[in-house]
């Protein structure tokens, strides 16, 4: 018997990064999985490389139309829907004083609303169907902040405690869903190589993000990816509203 073999499971940002990896490594412990993506060609190909245990679609999680249709397709393609793993999401710079009202509104549509959004669907869906669980990724810039992120530390923070409301809602109302959140430190995925690719400086950014963890080597998607099976399978039963940090040691201290 494989960990989650029993699962069907969306993954948002399926398409890069650690909702790639997620992916592959749910399907590989036996999961069914949708991977959604507003690249919706990096979704099919991540897929596509899954093999029959995956499909894909194009997901903006801005948009409720998106995820109403993501849902029903998952729902046709597999059968059912037990694991949702919300790790679609944006980086942009920026401090209170660089930070647009626009640039603000985008990333907080993206990594709180978005997420929130499809916490909500899963909710309504899988409080009838025997339960589930959700992942929701935020980050350690949810727990501590970055003079420089303000907009994006104030939405992982959003969906640190948001991941704790469904926690709790659900738990005291006995809809048998368990909500978590995943806080990683530096992972090595294309968001990070484009953030520093796109700063000022980008061999002192560099630098910067290499020292950022106290271990000497730096996270794999597949790290997280791996944190994220425990959650999404019946093993983690007893785990809920937890934040669950992967960052070698970041915020330890
Ligand atoms: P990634 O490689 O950039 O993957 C994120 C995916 O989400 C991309 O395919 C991106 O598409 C997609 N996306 C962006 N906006 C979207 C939208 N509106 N609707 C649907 N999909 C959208 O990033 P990652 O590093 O794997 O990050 C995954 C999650 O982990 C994010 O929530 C991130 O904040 C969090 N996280 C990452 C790190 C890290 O060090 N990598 C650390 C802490 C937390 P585009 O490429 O087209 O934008």
């Amino acid at each position: 018997m494989s960990r989650v073999d029993d699962k069907v499971a969306l993954v948002t940002g399926g398409g890069s990064g650690i909702g790639a990896a997620t992916a592959r490594i749910l399907a590989g412990e036996g999961a069914r999985v949708m991977l959604a993506d507003i690249d919706d060609k990096a979704a099919a190909d991540a897929a596509a490389a899954i093999g029959d245990n995956a499909a894909s679609s194009r997901l903006d999680v801005t948009k409720q139309d998106d995820w109403d249709r993501v849902a029903a397709e998952t729902l046709d393609a597999f059968g059912g829907w037990h694991v949702l793993v919300n790790c679609a999401g944006i980086l942009r710079r920026g401090s209170i004083e660089g930070t647009s009202l626009e640039e603000w509104y985008q990333v907080i549509d993206v990594n709180l609303t978005g997420t929130w959004r499809g916490c909500r669907l899963a909710v309504a869906h899988m409080r009838e169907n025997g339960g589930g669980s959700i992942v929701n990724l935020s980050s350690v810039s949810g727990i501590v902040g970055d003079a420089d992120l303000c907009a994006y530390d104030s939405s992982k923070g959003g969906v640190r405690l948001l991941t704790k409301s469904i926690a709790l809602y659900c738990a005291e109302n006995n809809l048998g869903i368990r909500c978590n959140s995943v806080h990683p430190g530096v992972i090595e995925t294309p968001m990070v190589h484009n953030y520093i690719a796109e700063s000022d400086d980008p061999v002192r950014e560099r630098e910067i993000w290499d020292g950022y963890m106290p271990v000497d080597f730096q996270g794999t998607a597949d790290d997280v990816g791996m944190l994220i099976l425990y959650l999404s399978s019946d093993e983690s039963r007893l785990v809920n509203g937890a934040e669950m940090v992967i960052d070698g040691g970041t915020t330890a201290g």
